[in-house]
Formats: C-alpha cells, sequence, structure tokens
C-alpha cells in the first residue's frame, strides 16, 4: 500500500504499475501537454514531469510510496527537481542543438506520437502521417519583406535595447534596459512587409511523412526525419521524431519478441485433452493438440516456439509464443454422476473424524468480507487501552 497516490493519479497509472507502464504513461502526457502543443497546461505539464522524476527513479520512488511527498521534501532521497523541460529532454534524447550555455544552432526538433497496432509491428506497415511545421517564407527567403526596405530601428537605433530612465525619488534615476517593442530585439524593421507571409518570415506548412514501421520494430522506438521539422533563418532546421507507441491488443500481449496468449479451457478439456487452434497476427491458423491424459493445470503455460515477434534486425527470425491456460471449473456437476467421477478421479479420501470435532457449515465469502474485518479492527484500536502509536495493520 502507498501512501499517497498523487504522482500515480497524475500519470494516470495505478500504484503497480511497472516500470515500463510509467514510462509509457509519461511519455503519452509529456508530449499531449507539452507547451508547444498545449500552451495553457504548463502547470499540469510541470506536474506531470514532477511525477515521472520520482517515479521513475527506484530511490525516490521507495521514499514517496512510504511517506508521500513529505518525504521527499525532507531530503529523504530528494534533493532539487529539475527542469520539466530538461526532463522531457532526457526522455525523449536531444531537445535540437540547444547547448547548456552556449547559443542555439539547431531548431528544436517536433515530436509526435504514433499509435501502431501490435500487428502492424508483426507484419511491418507504411503508415502516412500528417504533420505541420513552419518552414521559410519562399517569397521573401526567411527575411520577412522587401530586401530594399529594411532599415535600423528607429526605437533602438539598431541595438535592438531600450534604455529608459524613470527618476524613482527626487535626485535618483533608475536605469531599465528592456528590448526594443517595436522591433522585437532584431535592430531592424522592415519598411516593405512580404505580403505572403506578412513579416513573419516563415510560413505554415502541411505534409504527409511517410513511416515506414519494419517487422519487430517496438513500442517507445524513435524514427527520424532529419531536417524535417520548423525552420528559423540562419538555423540547421529541426527534426522530426516519431515515437511509436503500441496500442493494446485485445488477443496477444508482447514482452519483448515473445507473445503472450491467454487461454481458456473446459476443466474437461484440461483433464481430457483436445485440439485447438490460434490465429497468428498475419491470419495463419496455428493448430495443436493437448494429449489425452496429459492434464493442464491452471495457470500452466506452455510454449509453441518460433510463433512470437519478428527480430527486428533478422525478421526471419521471432520469439517464442506462450499460452497461459485459465482452466475453468464447471459450476456445479450431475449429483448422478458423482459416484462414477469420484471413482475415476485420484486422491479422494475419507477422513478419520476426532470423536470430539465440531460441526460447522461454511458460507461464501462476500465481496466486502475483509473491509468489515478490518474496520472493526480499528473499532478495537480506538476503544482498548494504549492505542498503539503505529498502525501496522494495513
Ligand atoms: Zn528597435
Ligand atoms: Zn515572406
Amino acid at each position: 500500500m502507498v501512501k499517497d497516490t498523487k504522482f500515480y493519479d497524475v500519470l494516470e497509472v495505478p500504484p503497480t504499475a511497472s516500470e515500463n507502464e510509467l514510462k509509457k504513461a509519461y511519455r503519452k502526457l509529456a508530449l499531449k501537454y507539452h507547451p508547444d502543443k498545449n500552451p495553457n497546461e504548463g502547470e499540469r505539464f510541470k506536474l506531470i514531469s514532477q511525477a515521472y522524476e520520482v517515479l521513475s527513479d527506484p530511490k525516490k520512488k521507495e521514499v514517496y510510496d512510504k511517506y508521500g511527498e513529505e518525504g521527499l521534501k525532507e531530503g529523504g532521497g530528494g534533493g532539487g527537481m529539475h527542469n520539466p523541460m530538461d526532463i522531457f529532454d532526457m526522455f525523449f534524447g536531444g531537445g535540437g542543438g540547444f547547448g547548456r550555455s552556449r547559443e542555439p544552432t539547431k531548431v528544436r526538433d517536433t515530436i509526435h506520437q504514433l499509435t501502431v497496432k501490435l500487428e502492424h509491428f508483426y507484419n511491418g506497415t507504411t503508415k502516412k502521417l500528417k504533420v505541420k511545421r513552419h518552414v521559410l517564407c519562399d517569397k521573401c527567403k526567411g527575411i520577412g519583406g522587401n530586401k530594399d526596405s529594411i532599415a535600423d530601428c528607429t526605437g533602438c537605433h539598431g541595438h535592438g535595447i531600450q534604455i529608459q530612465r524613470a527618476q524613482i525619488a527626487p535626485g535618483f534615476i533608475q536605469q531599465v534596459q528592456r528590448t526594443c517593442q517595436e522591433c522585437k530585439g532584431e535592430g531592424k524593421i522592415i519598411k516593405e512587409l512580404c505580403k505572403s507571409c506578412k513579416g513573419k518570415k516563415r510560413v505554415e506548412q502541411e505534409e504527409i511523412l511517410e513511416v515506414h514501421i519494419e517487422k519487430g520494430m517496438k513500442d517507445g522506438q524513435k524514427i527520424l526525419f532529419k531536417n524535417k521539422g520548423d525552420q528559423e533563418p540562419g538555423l540547421e532546421a529541426g527534426d522530426i521524431v516519431i515515437v511509436l507507441d503500441e496500442m493494446e491488443n485485445e488477443k496477444f500481449t508482447r514482452k519483448d519478441d515473445n507473445l503472450i496468449l491467454i487461454m481458456e479451457l473446459k476443466l474437461v478439456e484440461a483433464l481430457c485433452g483436445c485440439t485447438k487452434y490460434i490465429e497468428t497476427l498475419d491470419g495463419r491458423q496455428l493448430l495443436f493438440n493437448l494429449l489425452p491424459g496429459e492434464v493442464i493445470k491452471h495457470d500452466d503455460s506452455r510454449v509453441i516456439q518460433g510463433e512470437g515477434m519478428p527480430h527486428l534486425r533478422h525478421p526471419d527470425e521471432k520469439g517464442d509464443l506462450i499460452v497461459h491456460f485459465k482452466v475453468q471449473m464447471p459450476d456445479t456437476i450431475p449429483v448422478k454422476n458423482i459416484d462414477k467421477m469420484s471413482k475415476m478421479l485420484p486422491g479422494k479420501s475419507e477422513p478419520l473424524i476426532p470423536d470430539d470435532a465440531e460441526h460447522f457449515t461454511m458460507t461464501p465469502v462476500s465481496d466486502d468480507h475483509f473491509q468489515r474485518r478490518r474496520r472493526m479492527n480499528y473499532d478495537d484500536d480506538e476503544m482498548g487501552p494504549g492505542q498503539r502509536v503505529q498502525c501496522q495493520t494495513q
């Protein structure tokens, strides 16, 4: 039991989520609420980053699970929080040429998530993705207007900054330096604006990207479209990064290159054998027999070799298909058959009953049985003498 579920709630996962599920949740939400896409959700983006920073770090996660957010603040493995953008860049890699202290040389990468069905990872496919990007205006070549009409800004005399003096008290003058509003700090103004981009230097363009999903690619894998991202005057164009997001399949669960399938068996099938088939992700039928007398137990697994996911580098080789059996018991059986069955099934014995044995009748367990028990225990605690300092019954 965790003390506080807030960070889990923020990432929309249960506290039992695996490392992979946490990763996937962060990926999805960070892309959705990234300030580039959702400028009004800055706080939410920050919270998502904070939650992931804690829960992705085993030490911090342990502290958080035990003591909640307070525990982290008290320095129990906490330390200062990182900038949400740094966490984003660390996760997705890059950050598009922005050095820590250097001037940017390249425009920030644009990251898109593309949802891919499991069968498409199995068979490979090409998906078309429509993206919007900012490219340099073709009409003015990214200048923003008529080349001959560019002049030094009169507001700042070409410096890009304005210095304002204000008398804050008699004899005291304060100087404030700020970016020139007239030229937005560029020092130049364009008298004759480009009609195509209205002086913005860039125009928005729609483009269709063909994303090749190769056999064996995985959830979270990135596909790079070099310099296909936004353009800006004087900088190398950014990249478009497509992050693949694997859609849940209703039949198969993927674990690395293996596939897991849950198959329900009737008790009679588990005991007496049967013939079953599985339709693969490329539409083939795999037929197999469970041999009579073999007996499949509940939660038993069997492997069909070489019928898992293709390996990315050698798509002709595949992982394995693991079939996990769930044996369904019949709700009731006809009483008239009991005698026959008792004789056929091994193991039944008649116990020797002690003379002083007490006789009980069992009843079904209700859904809220344990909740009620716990509540009763609490009541005992409160009433009993000398309350327990630490409650460890949870
Ligand atoms: Zn200016
Ligand atoms: Zn233009």
